[in-house]
């Protein structure tokens, strides 16, 4: 009988006892779980990576961003800063780019002012180094914001599971009420 070896454990394993997805072979319990959470929290990276990526390109009215910009978000979101042409952590992980985002929109005005009066209407790298920086700046507001969000939602998926609850015991309530209405099927008949 063939052993694999999985990719998340490294155990080697019978295939027969694992799950088969890509060409590969995960564990049934843990592993397979565990993989499938990690394809699924890249695909979200992806998606917020993209959609940071063509909010920057219409900011600047360009087409491609320029490959220093790119190193530069994606350093930010690793966890490091430029300081003095010095690659510095500054966090364990950095901010995510829906966060990064979120800062852009707070900052978009000051950015295209800043394009405008300082920058002379310019769109090359260092320009939009400058808007990174700018975002940046933004970034405690934004997530302050994102909590409070969060905060309100999870008040409000509160609040919606009491009334739920209300027109639930109104309806069992009802129910009784009906119930010989009930008892008398001929109407789904
Ligand atoms: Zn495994």
């Amino acid at each position: 009988m063939a052993l694999v070896k999985c990719p998340i454990c490294s155990q080697r394993e019978h295939k027969e006892n694992m799950i088969q997805e890509d060409k590969r072979y995960y564990h049934v319990e843990y592993c397979h779980e565990r993989w499938k959470r990690d394809k699924e929290a890249t695909r979200i990276e992806n998606q917020q990576w993209d959609d940071l990526y063509q909010y920057i390109i219409k900011l600047h009215d360009i087409i491609v961003l320029p490959t220093g910009n790119i190193t530069r978000l994606k350093d930010l979101r690793a966890g490091f800063e430029f300081k003095d042409g010095q690659r510095v952590r500054k966090w364990n992980t950095g901010p995510t780019f829906e966060l990064m985002l979120e800062a852009y929109l707070l900052a978009e005005d000051s950015i295209r002012w800043c394009i405008a009066n300082k920058l002379d209407g310019s769109r090359d790298t260092r320009a939009i180094n400058y808007g990174v920086s700018i975002m940046i700046d933004k970034l405690n507001e934004a997530f302050a914001r994102k909590k409070r969000r969060e905060q309100h939602t999870e008040q409000f998926e509160r609040t919606k599971i009491s009334s739920e609850d209300k027109n639930i015991s109104n309806e069992i309530l009802k129910n009784k009420h009906n119930k010989i209405d009930e008892m008398d099927i001929s109407s789904f008949l």
